[in-house]
């Protein structure tokens, strides 16, 4: 047994993956701190999939409840050709994706997401979470570790067996585990607006992009995706070009002309869609190689996108993190004699999954941004393949479970 506090976690990161990972460790009995750098929350972040390899594990840790009806199951996710805006394909969800999945696809704000996981943590008496409080660096010990923490112009200590860190894409902790990737700009960046169904912009897209599905527009220049947010008042516009957005803050206005050209290939209405629609947010799509380090066996894992952040063409960043968060936790709780074995086990057993996460999203990037006679063949394909065969492709990712 470890015997440096043998039964606490140190969390650095209140994000998805380290708020899960708290939730995921109190309940198999552990006490968890978790120290957050920002000293507060402000509601910023685009919408968010959450499909049901994510669900099923936020359903066990009681935060589908807290999320309701702040989340929205859309009925299909329908792929459409942007110069033509016919459709392409569709793939059933609702009630069949439930059936078929055991888990809901829901779609939600990620601040909505972030306030039901706190909503959580804050009626668990196992979980601490300190704002305004930095991890700066680890001190490996006998049967445990020391994280330092920076809290104002203070520095303090928690000692813990196990350090997790979830400190994002722009980890600074990654440096302290040997062999890590460090993440790289992609060239490519996302813009990101929201539009009352009641809009110009939201009537321009009630006929393309109704509020009962997820719509992804696909185009050689940029794919738009549309999606409903709280209730289906609202919906989330998220595309993907070219480009280097800068620093990494939703805070990022944008002048929306190169999103306005990239989308003049668009038929209209939703050529005009970056006036119409706005004020525009930007993000720069960073990446981390999933072949690096991501575990010290003395008691240091990096989840979640300080690990292998990824781009967004598969929509699973968020979902890699809740399935890491959920591993971790079972895996350690099943040797808290022997952390290190357990990070060995956890770092097997998360990397070919996160390879082939990786590798679909480079595959629909590769397709949704065809152009010429690749773009003809897909469209051909997608035709010939009934909906129950589109939602077959998706039963290694959607039906995936932590115990098995
Ligand atoms: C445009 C776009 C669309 C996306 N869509 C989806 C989607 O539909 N579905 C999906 O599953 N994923 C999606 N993703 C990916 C998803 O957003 C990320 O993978 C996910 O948010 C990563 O969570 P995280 O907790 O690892 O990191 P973060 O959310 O970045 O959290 C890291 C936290 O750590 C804190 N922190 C940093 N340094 C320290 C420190 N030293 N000490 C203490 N705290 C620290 C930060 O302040 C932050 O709160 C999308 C991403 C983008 C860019």
């Amino acid at each position: 047994m470890s015997d440096r506090l043998p039964r606490t976690i140190i969390v650095a990161g209140a994000g998805i993956a380290g708020l899960t990972a708290a939730l995921a460790f109190a309940a198999r009995g552990f006490q968890v701190e978790v120290f957050e750098r920002v000293a507060r929350f402000e509601e910023i972040g685009a919408g968010i999939q959450l499909s049901p390899n994510a669900t099923r594990i936020l359903g066990r840790l009681g935060v589908l409840d807290a999320l309701g009806a702040d989340a929205v199951a859309p009925e299909a996710i329908v792929l459409r050709d942007g110069a033509s805006l016919g459709e392409l394909a569709r793939v059933p969800l609702g009630k069949p994706a439930e059936a078929r999945w055991k888990a809901p696809y829901l779609v939600a704000h990620r601040a909505d997401l972030h306030r039901a996981l706190l909503a959580c943590i804050s009626s668990e008496p196992n979980i601490r979470l300190s704002l305004g409080a930095a991890v700066s660096d680890i001190a490996f010990e006998p049967g445990g570790v020391t994280a330092i923490v920076k809290r104002n112009d203070r520095t303090e200590e928690a000692a813990g067996m196990l350090l997790v860190a979830a400190d994002g894409v722009w980890s600074s902790l990654r440096r302290l585990v040997k062999g890590s990737r460090e993440s790289r700009p992609t060239g490519r960046m996302a813009w990101r607006s929201l539009a009352d169904v009641a809009s110009p912009a939201g009537k321009a897209l009630a006929k393309f992009a109704p509020a009962d599905r997820v719509t992804a527009f696909l185009d050689p220049a940029l794919h738009l995706v549309v999606y409903p947010l709280r209730g289906g008042a609202m919906l989330n516009l998220v595309a993907l070009t070219a480009g280097d957005a800068g620093t990494g803050s939703w805070a990022n206005r944008a002048d929306p002309l190169p999103l306005a050209r990239a989308l003049s290939g668009f038929a209209a209405p939703l050529s005009g869609l970056a006036d119409a629609a706005g004020p525009w947010t930007v993000w720069p799509i960073h990446a981390v190689d999933p072949e690096g380090a991501w575990t010290d066996r003395r008691g240091l894992v990096l989840i979640g996108d300080a690990a292998h952040a990824m781009t967004p063409f598969a929509a699973q960043g968020a979902a890699m993190a809740i399935e890491d968060a959920y591993v971790l936790a079972m895996l350690v709780a099943e040797r808290p004699d022997d952390p290190g074995s357990a990070l060995a086990r956890h770092e097997a057993i998360r990397r070919p999954r996160i390879r082939r996460v990786v590798r679909r999203g480079a595959f629909n990037h590769f397709t949704w941004h065809a152009s010429g006679p690749v773009a003809l063949a897909r469209n051909l394909v997608l035709a010939a393949r009934p909906a129950e065969r589109l939602a077959a492709d998706f039963d290694w990712l959607y039906g995936w479970q932590a115990e098995s």
